[in-house]
C-alpha cells in the first residue's frame, strides 16, 4: 500500500469542505455533512475549482473566484424553450432546477434543465442554471488518499463523499 498524497494532484482522492456562493448567496454548501469526494484530474468538478485545488496540502484552507468560462460555461443559445408535459414520462415529478437526458444515439446526448413549469408546459434550457455566473468557493481540504483501482477505472471517488453504486 502506498503512501497518501502530500499535496492534490492528478490521480489523487481528495476529499474537502466546500461552501458555493453566487451572487452573494450561498447556493451549494458541504457543511453539516461529509465532505465531497473527488478522483483529482478527471473532471469531477467544475475546472476552475480543480485549478485552484491542484498543489495544495491537507488542512489547506483557501477561497477561489472562479469564473464562468472556468465554471459552468458562459450561457449560450436562445434561453429557455417550452416543452409539452407529456414529453416526459407521465410518473416523472418534473420541478425546476431538475436535470434531464435528451438526444440520441446519432445527434448526441446532452442536459436539459427544467427552468419553470407553467401549465402543461415545461420550459427547459441547455445552460446550467449557474451558466454565465462567477461561482465564489470557499473550500478546506480534510484529507487525501490513494484511489482503489475500480475507482480510477471508473474516473470518480467511491464510499463517502462520492458514488453509491
Ligand atoms: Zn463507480
Amino acid at each position: 500500500m502506498s503512501a497518501a498524497p502530500e499535496v492534490v494532484a492528478d490521480g489523487a482522492v481528495v476529499l474537502f469542505h466546500y461552501t458555493l456562493t453566487v451572487d452573494g448567496d450561498v447556493v451549494d454548501t458541504s457543511d453539516g455533512g461529509p465532505p465531497l469526494a473527488i478522483l483529482a484530474g478527471q473532471d469531477n468538478i467544475v475546472p476552475g475549482l480543480e485549478k485552484a485545488l491542484m498543489g495544495r496540502p491537507v488542512g489547506d484552507e483557501f477561497e477561489v473566484s472562479v469564473g464562468a468560462a472556468d465554471g459552468y460555461g458562459e450561457v449560450e443559445g436562445p434561453g429557455a424553450q417550452p416543452l409539452p408535459r407529456d414529453a416526459f414520462p407521465d410518473d416523472a415529478e418534473i420541478a425546476e432546477g431538475m436535470a434531464f437526458m435528451a438526444g440520441s444515439e446519432e445527434e448526441g446526448y446532452f442536459t436539459l434543465w427544467v427552468t419553470k413549469v407553467e401549465g402543461d408546459q415545461v420550459f427547459v434550457d441547455k445552460n446550467h442554471p449557474l451558466a454565465g455566473k462567477t461561482l465564489d468557493f470557499k473550500v478546506k481540504i480534510t484529507s487525501m488518499r490513494e484511489p482503489s483501482p475500480e475507482e480510477v477505472a471508473h474516473g470518480h471517488v467511491h464510499g463517502e463523499g462520492g458514488h453509491h453504486h
